[in-house]
C-alpha cells in the first residue's frame, strides 16, 4: 500500500483583492490537494474574517471549493491571527473541521507539534496583548453582534494598524522566539514542528537536549504558492508552487 501523504499549507491571505493566489489556491485544491490523503491549512487562510455569516463572493467561492474537497479529502483549518473568529458556520459552509492552536498530530509514523506560529513570537509584545484581547469569549460575542458592515470597518481599521505595526517593528521582533520554540518542543515531546506566520519558509534545526529538532515553516501564498507534502514515513518536501 502506498504511503500516505499529507499537505499543510498556510498564510494564503485570501481576498477580493488578490484574486491571482484565489485562484491558484482553487486550482491547488483541484488538484494536488485532491490526491492527498489529508489537507492541513494552518491559519491565515483568509485576510481577515470577520464572521461565518460573511458571504462575500470570494470567501464564498473559497468555502465553496474547500467544500468540495472535503467530500473525498478530510480538511483541517487553524485559526490564524487573522481569521480567529473561524467557528462552527465556517466548518458547515466549508466541510472543514476547525484544530485547535497548538495541535499534537500523531498519525503512524509522524509525531508533529503543529501550529499557526503566533504563539512562538513572544518577542513581540504588543502582538501578544492584542491576540489576548481578541481571542476574549467576551469580546468576541460583542464583535459579532455588531452588524456586518461594523465589522468589515473594524477588521480593515485593524489591517491598517497591523500593517503599520510591522512597517515599524524588526525583523527579529517579529519571529519566532527560540526560547519558546524550545519550551514547545520539550513540554509536547516533539521533535518536529510545523507552523507558518511569520511568512519565512524554511527547515530550521534546533539542538534540544542533545537530539536534533526540526522546524518547518510554510511559506505564504503573496508572490506565489507554498506547500508542504508530508509522508507516512516522515519525510517531506517544502516545496515553492509557481505562479
Ligand atoms: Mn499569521
Amino acid at each position: 500500500m502506498a504511503l500516505p501523504t499529507y499537505l499543510f499549507v498556510s498564510d494564503l491571505h485570501l481576498a477580493a483583492e488578490t484574486p491571482a493566489a484565489v485562484e491558484q489556491f482553487g486550482t491547488f485544491l483541484a488538484s494536488e490537494a485532491h490526491e492527498a490523503d489529508a489537507l492541513y491549512i494552518l491559519g491565515d487562510l483568509f485576510e481577515a474574517w470577520v464572521g461565518d455569516d460573511d458571504s462575500e463572493p470570494v470567501r464564498k467561492q473559497v468555502c465553496a471549493a474547500l467544500r468540495d474537497l472535503s467530500t473525498t479529502v478530510p480538511c483541517y483549518v487553524m485559526r490564524g491571527n487573522r481569521d480567529f473568529l473561524f467557528g462552527a458556520g465556517f466548518e458547515r459552509r466549508s466541510g472543514c473541521t476547525l484544530l485547535p492552536d497548538p495541535l499534537l498530530l500523531e498519525t503512524g509514523e509522524i509525531r508533529a507539534l503543529v501550529s499557526h506560529g503566533d504563539l512562538l513570537c513572544t518577542d513581540d509584545h504588543s502582538y501578544q496583548e492584542l491576540r489576548t484581547a481578541v481571542r476574549d469569549a467576551d469580546w468576541q460575542r460583542r464583535f459579532l453582534a455588531l452588524p456586518l458592515e461594523a465589522r468589515r470597518a473594524v477588521a480593515d481599521a485593524a489591517r491598517k494598524g497591523s500593517r503599520q505595526h510591522t512597517r515599524s517593528t524588526m525583523r527579529e521582533i517579529m519571529d519566532v522566539n527560540e526560547d519558546a520554540v524550545r519550551t514547545a518542543f520539550r513540554a509536547s515531546d516533539t521533535r518536529l514542528m510545523i507552523h507558518g506566520h511569520t511568512h519565512r519558509p524554511g527547515v530550521y534545526l534546533h539542538e534540544i537536549d542533545g537530539v536534533t529538532a526540526t522546524r518547518i515553516v510554510l511559506g505564504d501564498w503573496y508572490d506565489q504558492g507554498s506547500c508542504l507534502r508530508l509522508h507516512g514515513d516522515g519525510n517531506f518536501e517544502l516545496l515553492e508552487l509557481p505562479r
